[in-house]
């Protein structure tokens, strides 16, 4: 069994044998004409074949993978017509005396040279495109034919790289997995294999010759590695994964759309997790119901420097946007402990994860908390956004927070920004909140249940620490009667109550989260189709 590593730009698990797609070399050869302007008439009819070409290329897309993905042969189209990718193939006929297929190619490298070299990472993306159709007319004027044909089995394309126009004409029952050596991650290759659902991955370095044709492999789209003739414990092991994987399309296909209830009419809602607008698709993509934890720490993790307001709003814009109505809860930044940026420049600390972190820096830094909130309240005009602090300890820091949050409106409305009244709960994460939470409920609409911080909290067990594995019982009774305790407190005061932390996904307490009177249980996207299906085969009177 060889291994190779590469990038994946679309999960899953694909088994079945390889099939290269060698592109015919398309030998260009360079000779003197005798007439320019025939031959540019004959590049002419060869641009006018091409678009038409091109023109059902668009038709076939857009009936197989959808009116997005089909643009690109619109842009291809247009490429086509573009003034100095024209006049710079003419010149070379007219200028140089030399045949068409030679012009074309030299302005394709010259094009496709100069697209690479740009800083603009879509630009950068043209130089494929550039190519693509410079090899289109020149197969026409060749007549020559799109390279090697397919096999009648669905199989795992392995090629060098892949044109958008070489990937849309597979016919899609035949491909498994597409692997090439070469490619982005932003390609229209790459968003097609998306689009069509099927595992890929890009720059893999392998070296690709015909003694790999044939030849059994497995493609693990989620972790970005092909193996070729895999042995038998790794073939079953991602047979089982894959049969989860079609279980979980199977669920998606039963539960898109239906209501979260047990058998006795229970609604629980079932929401995701984020950390970042990216993982919205896998929200979408797994129907959930809202966005119960957008971690916003992420967004300055992955900043060089503090985001500015204008940034932050963007983001939360696009999530409230993207989830069209749907509830999506903020958590304010929750930095410290183990998630660090640099630029805070905050002090080392014997005890981080009780240290100055999270709901304690804002309270102190007041300025980047005024920022994000001044930013999420500005998007809650665009969807269903609701706020949630982290880190709570007490009802006087929830009592601080309402007065800057306060301040905080008070300033959008003398700048005349409009803004939702939108719903404020807090992270029951410490024990301390759990212990005050009849008094916390008095003070918000919502609780969420942090089980990772608090079993770290209540166990004295660092969650970073994986030394203390045998020490940690996630069904702790302790962490459990406190989570009652909450749901109770939470009740008396009509405060609903959510599962934010990763015990909310474990199925072996789904049915006594429901009893306890849990609200919403908010998991990573992936976990969401398998819970659902669980509460809605629950039947809590028995
Ligand atoms: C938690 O503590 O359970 C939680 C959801 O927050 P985080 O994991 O981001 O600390
Ligand atoms: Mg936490």
């Amino acid at each position: 069994m060889t291994e190779y590593n590469g990038k994946s730009v679309y999960g899953g698990i694909a088994i079945g044998k390889i099939h290269i797609m060698a592109k015919s070399e398309q030998r260009i050869v360079r000779h003197k004409i005798d007439d320019c302007n025939d031959e540019i008439s004959r590049f002419e009819k060869a641009k006018t074949e091409a678009q038409s070409q091109l023109a059902a290329l668009y038709d076939k897309a857009k009936k197989e993978v959808g009116e997005a993905s089909a643009a690109i042969f619109e842009i291809h189209q247009m490429m086509l017509d573009d003034d100095d990718y024209l006049n710079s193939i003419k010149n070379i006929i007219a200028e140089q005396g030399v045949n068409a297929e030679y012009a074309v190619g030299i302005t394709a490298d010259n094009f496709s040279e100069m697209f690479s070299s740009m800083d603009d990472a879509y630009m950068k993306e043209r130089a494929a495109d550039v190519k693509d159709i410079s090899e289109r007319i020149i197969r026409i004027l060749t007549n020559s034919d799109a390279g090697k044909a397919m096999s009648n089995e669905p199989v795992i394309i392995l090629a060098d790289d892949l044109a958008p126009s070489e990937t849309v004409q597979l016919d899609k029952n035949l491909v498994l997995s597409f692997v090439t050596v070469h490619g982005s991650t932003n390609s229209h290759t790459a968003i097609l294999a998306r689009t069509m659902n099927i595992p890929a991955l890009i720059g893999v370095n392998i070296e690709i010759s015909d003694e790999l044709e044939g030849k059994m492999a497995v493609v693990d789209g989620f972790n970005g590695v092909i193996y070729i003739e895999p042995d038998e414990e790794l073939l079953a092991k991602m047979q089982r994964r894959k049969s989860d994987e079609l279980e979980k399309q199977r669920l998606l296909q039963e539960l898109r759309g239906k209501e979260n209830i047990t058998k006795d009419g229970k609604e629980v809602l079932v929401y995701a997790n984020i950390g970042n607008v990216k993982d919205l698709a896998y929200v979408l993509k797994n129907d959930a119901g809202g966005i119960g934890l957008f971690r916003s720490e992420f967004i300055y993790l992955e900043s060089s420097t503090y985001p500015t307001e204008d940034e932050q709003f963007q983001i939360y814009k696009k999530a409230a946007e993207t989830m069209a109505g749907k509830r999506v809860i903020i958590r304010t930044l929750d930095i410290g402990a183990d998630k660090q940026a640099d630029y805070f420049n905050l002090d080392k600390e014997e005890n981080p994860a009780m240290g100055l972190r999270a709901i304690r820096i804002c309270l102190t830094r007041t300025d980047i908390f005024k920022t994000q909130l001044r930013a999420i309240y500005r998007a809650s005009k665009y969807g269903k956004l609701a706020v949630m602090y982290p880190m709570i300890t007490s009802v006087e820091e929830v009592k601080r927070i309402k007065a800057i949050s306060a301040e905080v409106k008070a300033e959008l409305d003398e700048e005349n920004i409009p803004y939702n009244n939108i719903e404020e709960g807090i992270m029951i994460e410490t024990p301390a909140a759990v212990m005050i939470s009849d008094m916390l409920a008095k003070e918000v609409d919502f609780f969420s249940i942090g089980t990772n911080d608090l079993s770290q909290y209540t166990m004295a067990i660092d969650r970073q620490n994986p030394k203390l594995d045998d020490f940690l019982n996630p069904h702790h009774e302790a962490v459990l009667r406190m989570i009652e305790m909450v749901c109770k407190n939470a009740h008396k005061e009509n405060v609903w109550v959510g599962i934010c932390g990763e015990l909310g996904a474990d199925l072996e307490l789904t049915e006594r989260f429901l009893k306890m009177g849990v609200d919403e249980l908010s998991v990573s996207p992936s976990y969401v189709l398998p819970l659902r299906n669980k509460i809605r085969n629950l039947d809590l009177s028995k």
